[in-house]
């Protein structure tokens, strides 16, 4: 028992279980059943303020480890995990007649990206529940993150993503040391694969949209956006959504913080789809049950969006309607624009998925989806290294290459008199 823990409760029934009594999902409904954690609220303002925080030297996510889903006693890991920078970007603001535009980069991650703030958070309660293995399916980064973090803390892991997963991300894993499954099939072929190894090996299990721990890994990027914008919630939030889960999160952290009364009031959350795996818009914007809705075929080059059936799609939705956002739909063309946008107007690499919410961001520009004078934050959920092959394609496509020459200053006179805009 963990005494600021209520629960688990089914987000499908109601339903409520004790933290002891149930893993990872609410037995009636098959794998569905995901169950979302309540916290008492009463018990983690008893022993936690807001103001106290100035004075915590912890800038990682273990300075709320009151709110996270984890015993006190359990060891965090090694790694520095999160507080990722919150950049300014006063030209972006004026290029979309907003009071403010920032830029979170969780490229700056020790995995370099976003799912390390979930991975640390299973490892620990792998570590909790004694599991000698850990395993996840992940269409890369989530396994990169749990590879990496398992590696700090020596313990063993098995892995399941697809084969087609980009170079680098499969270069992270056999590095970190894992156990590698490269599956001939789709991200949800890997994650059907991983559960079913998992039942029988009795493997700890990551997976998103399983373990009802995740987003709450994932929902300390809320609270570190409202820290570092000294408690005054943003306007907007744009992120990337393939499963849903960072949204989810994000969401379930603002919150926990409206209910400490730390924030007054919730952001609109903007959840950005790739076209070509737009499941959730599609469902958001006909208006269809997520519970009921057909897996679609997914097919976009930002693998880190590309999902069929998107695991924690009950989350997301809601995240999207409580808040009065929107999910916004963009072309992988528009993605591999929005790399190289974002990286010359803010000095922040993405991956495509990362650079996908900054092409949201545009998007909703565009459609008048923005109010003159809001605050928004963009979140670069990976790094632009993950994925090389698409940084290429995005300079490609805009004409930029790069001038071969002979070490000489006469022929670099001639490069500069033939094409130079310096
Ligand atoms: C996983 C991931 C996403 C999407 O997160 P979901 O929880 O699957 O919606 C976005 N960007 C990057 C870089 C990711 O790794
Ligand atoms: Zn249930």
């Amino acid at each position: 028992m963990i005494s600021h823990i209520l629960g688990l409760k089914c987000l499908i029934c109601g339903k409520s279980y004790s933290s002891d009594e149930i893993e990872y999902i609410c037995p009636d409904h098959g794998d569905e059943g995901l169950l979302e954690v309540v916290y008492d609220y009463d018990v983690v303002a008893d022993g936690f303020k807001r103001e106290e925080l100035t004075r915590c030297p912890d800038f990682s996510i273990w300075r709320y480890k009151p709110l996270l889903p984890v015993s006190p006693e359990t060891p965090v890991p090694p790694l520095h995990i999160g507080y990722t920078p919150l950049y300014s970007n006063p030209r972006l603001a004026r290029q979309f007649d907003l009071d403010a535009v920032w830029i979170k980069d969780d490229g700056r991650l020790p995995t370099a990206s976003f799912k390390d703030r979930a991975s640390a958070v299973a490892v620990m309660k792998a570590h909790e529940k004694n599991a000698s293995v850990i395993t996840t399916a992940s269409t890369g980064n989530a396994a990169a993150a749990l590879s990496g973090i398992c590696a700090a803390v020596g313990k063993p892991n098995v892995i399941f993503v697809p084969e087609t997963a980009p170079k680098a991300k499969i270069a992270q894993l056999l590095v970190y040391g894992s156990t590698v499954m490269l599956v001939r099939g789709t991200y949800d072929d890997a994650f059907e694969l991983c559960l079913a190894a998992s039942r029988k090996y009795g493997w700890y299990n990551r997976n998103t949209g399983y373990n009802p721990y995740m987003s709450e890994g994932k929902k300390t990027a809320a609270y570190e956006i409202c820290e570092q914008l000294c408690w005054q919630a943003p306007d907007r939030v744009f992120v990337s959504v393939g499963d849903g889960c960072i949204i989810g999160g994000l969401h379930k952290g603002f919150k926990d913080l409206l209910s400490l009364g730390w924030i007054d009031r919730m952001p609109r959350l903007m959840g950005v789809q790739a076209e070509g795996s737009a499941y959730l818009y599609d469902a958001w914007q006909n208006d269809e049950d997520v519970t009921q809705k057909a897996a679609i075929a997914p097919d976009t080059l930002a693998d880190s969006i590309s999902a069929g059936l998107p695991r924690d799609r009950i989350k997301a939705m809601a995240a999207v309607k409580e808040t009065e956002g929107a999910f916004v739909r963009v072309s992988d063309i528009e993605i591999l624009t929005a790399i190289t946008d974002l990286a010359r107007s803010s000095g922040v690499f993405a991956e495509p998925a990362g650079a996908a919410a900054f092409s949201g961001l545009r998007k909703a520009f565009e459609k008048g989806q923005l109010q003159t004078g809001e605050t928004t934050v963009v979140i670069s959920t990976g790094s632009g290294l993950k994925d090389i092959d698409n940084a290429m394609a995005a300079v490609h496509r805009d004409g930029a290459t790069a001038h071969h020459l002979e070490p000489s200053l006469s022929a670099l006179d001639k490069v500069i008199s033939a094409t130079c805009k310096l």
